[in-house]
């Protein structure tokens, strides 16, 4: 198999149609076989569900090259639950599981001159998601939908790899006690582009919310999930007691390696913002698909805090590091990893 000739090391974070997407439709009470097509656009009715209520969610993930040439993704069974899941809060039926993965590993096969070679930085991002397609005026969940992936090769979320970035606390909140902040629809990121568009102008990369009720505990930024590393090099992880926080699959593998592998003490708890505040915290970083670890060197908002991790402001700190090169050394094959976490998509030719 030929690769596609690109500049593999300089792609940016950005959408580029690729040969095939995967489409199948859910009609009748029930989903239709599904397969590859080579259209990438979307013809829907202007009264589709999606574009009047909002009934869409979606999951990302990436597929890798290995050094033996194989191309394998991550977890993909994690994100078939999770959109199953998000689907359901929102009156959507299910993808099913094992379908999802099937689907993903067709796509990805299909497609397999565009995952970028090994070595190069880059990935293939895989991105799921399901539409109501089905017409709605009343208040109601539509009655078709489709679920549909698009792949296309990406370079590193954060240009500079391993640049620390800098955050702030928004005077806007993410997710409502008990609201949709544990499913990934489209829904929590409408109402983030706006403090997301004031944090750039401050001059951050990020918002750090806190949870809306009390304004108290740390929750996550906009995409991506905050772990910690206290003085005593034990990693935190803020916990939601309102379930507001969006379980990421990097996360949860992170602190999976941090325990079983590396040996550190996990906590995870509500964090108290006031915490950080009172520098209890060497490394700060933000994780998910996008960058599996984005170092924070800074959380400011003027007139409120202005708080550095001392061993997050070159890049990633060392227990940080090691973490994630543990996590990106095992999605591409280059350290063995907890069983069934890699899954092969093409064997090496
Ligand atoms: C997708 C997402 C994450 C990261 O989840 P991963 O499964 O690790 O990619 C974190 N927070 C939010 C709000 C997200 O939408």
């Amino acid at each position: 198999m030929e690769k596609k000739d690109l500049d593999w090391g300089s792609l940016p974070f950005g959408y580029m149609p690729t040969d095939y997407s995967y489409v199948c439709n859910y009609k009748d009470g029930a989903w239709e076989e599904g397969g590859l097509t080579t259209d990438h656009s979307m013809t829907l009715s202007e009264c589709a569900g999606i574009f009047h209520y909002c009934q869409e969610v979606f999951e990302g993930l990436k597929a890798y090259t290995t050094k033996d040439g194989s191309i394998v993704c991550f977890r993909p069974d994690m994100n078939a639950t999770r959109m199953a899941d998000s689907a359901k809060r929102l009156c959507m039926p299910a993808f099913p599981e094992d379908k999802f993965v099937e689907a993903v590993k067709e796509v990805v096969k299909a497609n397999a001159a565009w995952v970028p070679p090994y070595g190069s930085g880059a990935a293939l991002y895989i991105r799921p998601f399901m539409v109501a397609t089905g017409i709605v005026i009343g208040v109601k969940p539509a009655d078709e939908y489709q679920f549909r992936i698009l792949v296309t090769p990406v370079g590193p979320y954060f240009k500079g790899g391993d640049t620390s970035i800098e955050v702030t606390i928004p005077d806007y909140d993410r997710a409502a006690p008990h609201g949709t902040g544990n499913i990934k629809a489209g829904l929590n990121y409408a109402m983030s582009l706006y403090p997301y568009e004031k944090a750039h102008e401050a001059g951050y990369s990020e918002n750090m919310y806190l949870d809306s009720a009390t304004r108290t505990y740390v929750e996550e930024t906009g995409g991506a999930n905050v772990i910690l590393v206290d003085r005593e090099g034990n990693l935190v992880v803020p916990r939601s007691a309102t379930d507001s926080i969006l379980p990421s699959i990097t996360r949860r593998s992170l602190v999976t390696l941090a325990s079983d592998v590396l040996g550190l003490n996990v906590i995870e708890r509500p964090v108290k913002f006031q915490e950080i505040i009172d520098g209890n915290f060497v490394e700060c970083g933000l994780c998910g698909t996008a960058a599996v670890i984005s170092p924070v060197s800074r959380v400011a908002k003027e007139g409120f805090c202005d708080v550095t991790f001392e061993q997050s402001t070159d890049g990633c700190g060392p227990v940080l590091k090691k973490l994630r090169e543990t996590l990106s050394g095992i999605q591409s094959c280059d350290i063995e990893g907890p069983e069934g976490w890699v899954v092969e998509i093409l064997p090496a030719e």
